[in-house]
């Protein structure tokens, strides 16, 4: 029986162009955004721009993590105390975490068996609760019908608040994921499309929400050394009545981020040779349920996810070993106790406990994998071959 010997932790390593340009902040001695020499643009202010143009976007900051700029997006938003704020019954925990700094209640919509929010209950839960705010999580890197999605949150004025820490550089039908809703997040930390450790972006083309949004993160009075930034009269209107919750990120990171935005297409293809490599060793194989994907959606294969229909828990345990003993960690998102990265809406004691059949009935049986680009083709064929092993038994 052959054995996989990767790593499933392992990302590539930096770039040497952002290595050396990391260095350079560091003999400057400036990693402050603000803090910058005569006539100089800071490696955070040029970071802002290139992703702002990347994305075809206005407005754009860059912050100190995802979770962050979902706290920062949502409080932009001006979310009030207690005010509902619908998000997807799976995500991962920054999700449900940033709504509860903004101050927001949680309001969970059931998920398909897809793994995006379920349209007919965000209808409902929008109804049924009052919400005026979505926060969109594209869980795993799966976007939902996005075009039904915001003719809902039209028709009924919700806000639309992306969380694209799996799909930075995905498009719906064309669009780049991001641009659909009124304001999107995006995360650099170490496990999503490009790697600072830590760090986030949000992105808007409204200026009221880019600059509370600026003002929160700590740019004191600084903000008109901003290049993607809006014009200092909107801050004018806010700058006064808008707290400071330091959260900016630093030159020594955006340094590190500029090169790898460069490269982010050919990572995007990178992951999807491997994804569907994975994906044709599983295809057709019974039982095991791949998430369909749309036409429309040019997604990131940077993870990949099945249900193991007529699972229970032993079954599961038997295939979780099974592939770990040759050398596969799969994680299981039905686990009562969250291991690592996996957690279900039941282990966050901080939200009211809300009722998901759907979403329990799916979780129960849900696998997943990360897909590091150190892993090559091959690799992804020999992990396929070996899931598909464990899984027929
Ligand atoms: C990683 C992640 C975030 C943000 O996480 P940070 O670790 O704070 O950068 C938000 N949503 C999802 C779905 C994520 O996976």
């Amino acid at each position: 029986m052959d054995m996989f010997k990767g790593n499933f932790t392992q990302q590539e390593s930096i770039p040497e162009s952002a290595i050396e340009a990391a260095v350079r902040v560091m003999r400057s001695g400036r990693l402050h955004r603000y803090n910058v020499a005569d006539g100089e643009q800071s490696e955070t202010a040029l970071l802002e721009q290139e992703f702002a143009a990347y994305m075809g976007v206005e407005y754009c900051l860059a912050v100190a993590s995802g979770g962050y700029a979902l706290t920062a997006a949502l409080k932009a938003t001006q979310c009030e105390p207690d005010e509902p704020v619908l998000t997807n019954g799976f995500t991962l925990s920054p999700v449900p975490g940033a709504i509860t700094a903004a101050g927001g209640r949680v309001v969970l919509v059931e998920i398909t068996d897809n793994l995006v929010i379920d349209l007919d209950d965000l209808e409902a839960k929008i109804k049924s609760s009052g919400a005026r705010k979505l926060m969109l999580s594209h869980m795993r890197g799966h976007l939902a019908d996005m075009n039904k999605l915001m003719a809902i949150c039209d028709a009924h004025n919700v806000i639309v608040i992306e969380d694209c820490a799996h799909t930075m550089g995905a498009k719906w039908a064309g669009v780049k994921s991001g641009l659909h809703g009124h304001v999107a997040c995006y995360s650099t930390q170490t496990y999503k499309h490009i790697n600072s450790g830590e760090g986030g972006f949000i992105i808007t083309n409204d200026a009221d929400i880019a600059a509370r949004a600026t003002m929160l993160s700590g740019s004191y009075m600084l903000y008109g050394r901003h290049l993607s930034g809006p014009d200092e009269s909107v801050f004018d209107q806010i700058r006064l009545d808008t707290p400071n919750c330091s959260g900016r990120m630093d030159n020594l990171r955006a340094a590190i981020l500029r090169p790898q935005l460069e490269q982010l297409d050919t990572n995007v293809q990178r992951w999807n040779e491997r994804y569907q490599a994975i994906e044709k060793e599983l295809a057709g194989v019974r039982g095991l349920k791949l998430s369909s994907r749309p036409d429309a959606e040019l997604y990131v294969g940077s993870s990949i996810q099945f249900l193991a229909e007529g699972f229970d828990e032993a079954d599961t345990a038997a295939f979780l070993d099974r592939c770990l003993k040759r050398g596969v960690e799969l994680k299981w998102f039905g686990g009562a106790e969250p291991v690592a990265y996996t957690s279900r809406h039941d282990s966050w004691h901080y939200v009211e406990p809300q009722s998901l059949p759907e979403t329990d009935r799916i979780l129960s049986v849900l696998f997943d994998m990360r897909i590091p680009l150190t892993f090559s083709v091959e690799d992804c064929k020999q992990i396929g071959e070996i899931i598909r092993e464990c899984f027929e038994g």
